[in-house]
């Protein structure tokens, strides 16, 4: 794969979007996977309960407990965590060769998640972790609030997830207060087009300037 304005390769990127649900993330997400043809979505595996309209195999790998512990007892996912009583985790081979191709990868994972790739020394240098954030309390408890039917309980509930989530962004290396989804989602191409040319992913570079200095 051509890196963005080189002649030479270079090693795939893994793009970590997090932030409380509310926030905009799926919807940045998606405009992202649209408009960027190097960029792929991690599908994660998870025992969550499939949701109308969701996928297996697309949306997620729905597993059983068992069939999880197993995963993660052989080592297969890269990182996995307990989010809202159910286990999620990323399978660790297709990112592996992706990151190997050239080709980037979006992933929405939780801080926990987020956490283990940060603190594991293969996958921090592939890590570019982007933390979003809602413009104000007023604009997440609206989106919170989606069906009219929901309680106040539940509406509340959501409110201290979303807050205990939040108190994570010092760990992500970007932050964007989402207040317009066109300009966030022209931040986060912004960031990815920087760390695409940071030097430790254009492999090639050292016999690239070696060229340009004695081409012959
Ligand atoms: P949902 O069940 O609504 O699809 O996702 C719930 C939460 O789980 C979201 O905050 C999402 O970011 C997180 N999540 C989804 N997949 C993974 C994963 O593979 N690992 C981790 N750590 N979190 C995940």
């Amino acid at each position: 794969m051509n890196n963005d304005n080189t002649s030479f390769s270079r090693r795939g990127l893994m793009l970590v979007l997090s932030s409380p649900s509310g926030a905009g993330k799926t919807t940045i997400s998606r405009a992202m996977l649209e408009r960027d043809a190097n960029l792929t979505m991690s599908i994660s595996a998870t025992t969550r309960p499939m949701r109308p309209g969701e996928r297996d195999g697309e949306d997620y790998y729905f597993v059983d407990e068992t069939k999880f512990n197993l995963m993660a007892g052989r080592g297969e996912l890269l990182e996995y965590a307990n989010v809202f009583d159910n286990l999620y985790g990323t399978p660790k081979i297709p990112v592996e060769d992706a990151l190997l191709n050239g080709q980037d990868i979006l992933f929405d994972i939780d801080w926990q998640g987020t956490q283990q790739l940060a603190d594991n020394e293969n996958a921090k240098k592939d890590l570019v972790s982007v933390f979003i954030l809602p413009p104000n309390t007023k604009e997440l408890e609206s989106r919170l609030r989606t069906r009219a039917q929901d309680t106040e309980e539940i509406v509340q509930q959501r409110m201290a997830k979303a807050s205990d989530e939040m108190s994570h962004y010092r760990e992500y290396k970007y932050v964007i207060i989402n207040e317009d989804i066109e300009t966030s989602v022209q931040c986060v191409e912004k960031i990815l087009a920087a760390e695409r040319i940071s030097i430790e992913r254009q492999i090639g570079l050292h016999e690239f300037v070696q060229n340009l200095r004695a081409p012959n």
